[in-house]
């Protein structure tokens, strides 16, 4: 089993991670609210969450990870009335712009990325089963979960709740934690606002419900991971377990965990204070995904990030440090003589040494830091090694294999002979668009272009999803 520690934010504590199934890891991510573009924010959760998952693979574990689509909520209705649109048009080209810079910065899809607005029965049923147990009561047409009828209430955020809390109603999907309120499930109709029929009254779900009946629904009723940033500890999660937990009486999640944000002149960056970069400002600027991926990841997800371009800088020399290494790898494997070197042991020395220093870092909470510092100390050390003639062509090809062995959770390296991700991207496009069109010999002919590249489409109910053979 796996020597992986994570922060629960649940406990306060970093905790042995062990799956509730031996061998299978069920983990929900919180996906994007999609009023607007995801900016590079948004990409550092979605990227640790992703690492995690990889690192969870690593290991040997079956990861199922599932992400939502926030595709009704208060300011996504707020916007769409302002451009005069449904929800549904107004959204979709965002979510487009989700899944196009999740996959340049080779972020792995998540098996399934449920949208808000596919799930309305399953909420209508969990509001009729917090109501049988006594959790709810409604009022001017919505529907509100007393929080009082939960001990526990607050256990994640540590909130306290006593005599003097504050239980006022709270229609919003987002408030201060300043006190515990009692919080909206459904909110009834209103005008100018999309509505579903539903025996509980017509209306639409709140946020924290949404989470819920999606989560419920696809992983089960009690589940390994969820994970967020900081931001969503309270209400969102808060008000998730109550509502799982009060409509189950199980557990809902083992393992919170939540990283810090990224910040901007040390503020945060967020869509509704408007000071974000998105990833096509980032390729603007000059600077590839795979920078980006490289400052992201390069700091751990329990540590605040301030965003600047120097950190850009730094990642674009790091990676080209990394290339050269590859390369110089490359020659010496070709050039040399397979057995004219003898292998000193060095060589096998230092793999041996990164590799478990890599694991360790890794293992710690995701310690990113530390697994980049284990593989430019070998890196360092190698360098050495050859400028002393000390390595042999096999020993060439055995640093090579350690590298490729850490690839898989990292996903930092140059990617040679084939096709980038953002052409695939741009392919795909063309082939969504060919289809629009009614034009299927054209978009037969990209689904063949793309095959013979190595990468397999699959038209899913949630859009063209492509994968590498
Ligand atoms: P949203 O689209 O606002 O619902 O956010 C999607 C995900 O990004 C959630 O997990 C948020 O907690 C996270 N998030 C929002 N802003 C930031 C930020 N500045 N840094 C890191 N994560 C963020
Ligand atoms: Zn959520």
């Amino acid at each position: 089993m796996s020597d992986l520690k994570l922060y629960n934010t649940l406990t306060r504590e970093k905790e042995l991670f062990i799956p509730l199934t031996p061998g299978e890891v069920k983990m929900y991510s919180c996906g994007p609210t999609v009023y607007n573009r995801p900016h590079i924010g948004n990409l550092r959760t979605f990227l640790w969450s992703d690492l995690l998952r990889r690192y969870l693979e690593w290991r040997g574990l079956r990861v199922k990870q599932v992400m939502n689509i926030t595709d009704v909520e208060d300011k996504i209705i707020r916007d769409a009335n302002k451009a005069g649109q449904d929800i549904g048009t107004y959204t979709a080209p965002f979510i487009d712009e989700f899944h196009a810079a999740v996959a340049e910065m080779r972020i792995r899809p998540a098996d399934a990325y449920p949208r808000a607005t596919e799930y309305i029965p399953q909420m209508i049923e969990l509001v009729q089963h917090l109501t049988e147990r006594g959790h709810t009561y409604t009022a001017d047409g919505s529907t509100y979960f007393r929080v009082s009828t939960l001990p526990g209430y607050g256990k994640l955020s540590r909130i306290e709740i006593d005599a003097t809390s504050d239980f006022s109603r709270i229609e919003s999907d987002e408030y201060e934690k300043e006190s515990a309120r009692d919080f909206v499930l459904w909110k009834g109709k209103k005008e100018g606002e999309p509505a579903w029929p539903a025996p509980i009254g017509e209306g639409r779900p709140g946020w924290h419900l949404e989470c819920s009946a999606m989560s419920m629904n696809l992983l089960g009723e009690t589940f390994d991971i969820h994970t967020g940033a900081v931001d969503l500890i309270f209400p969102h999660h808060e008000n998730e377990i109550a509502q799982s937990e009060g409509a189950t009486g199980k557990p809902f999640v083992r393992y919170w965990v939540h990283g810090e944000h990224l910040n901007l002149d040390s503020q945060k960056m967020s869509k509704s204070v408007g000071n974000i970069y998105t990833l096509p400002d980032i390729k603007e600027m000059g600077y590839s995904p795979l920078a980006l991926r490289y400052a992201l990841l390069s700091v751990p997800h329990r540590t605040k990030l301030n965003f600047t371009e120097q950190s850009l800088d730094d990642a674009r020399n790091a990676l080209g440090r990394i290339e050269s290494f590859l390369l110089r790898l490359d020659d010496l494997a070709r050039s040399a003589p397979r057995d004219a070197a003898q292998s000193d042991g060095h060589a096998d020395q230092l793999i041996g040494r990164f590799l478990i220093a890599f694991e360790e870092a890794m293992d710690d909470d995701l310690n990113t830091a530390g697994a980049l510092g284990a593989l430019f100390t070998f890196i360092r050390g190698a360098n050495i090694a050859i400028d002393a003639g000390r390595i042999s062509a096999a020993d060439a090809e055995g640093m090579r294999t350690a590298m490729m062995k850490i690839d898989p959770v990292l996903d930092i390296f140059p990617k040679r002979d084939e096709v980038l991700d953002g052409d695939i991207e741009k392919m795909i496009e063309a082939r969504i668009a060919a289809r629009k069109a009614r034009n299927f010999a054209e978009s037969d002919r990209i689904r063949d272009q793309l095959l013979a590249r190595g990468v397999i489409l699959e038209d899913t109910a949630q859009g063209t999803r492509w994968r590498r053979k």
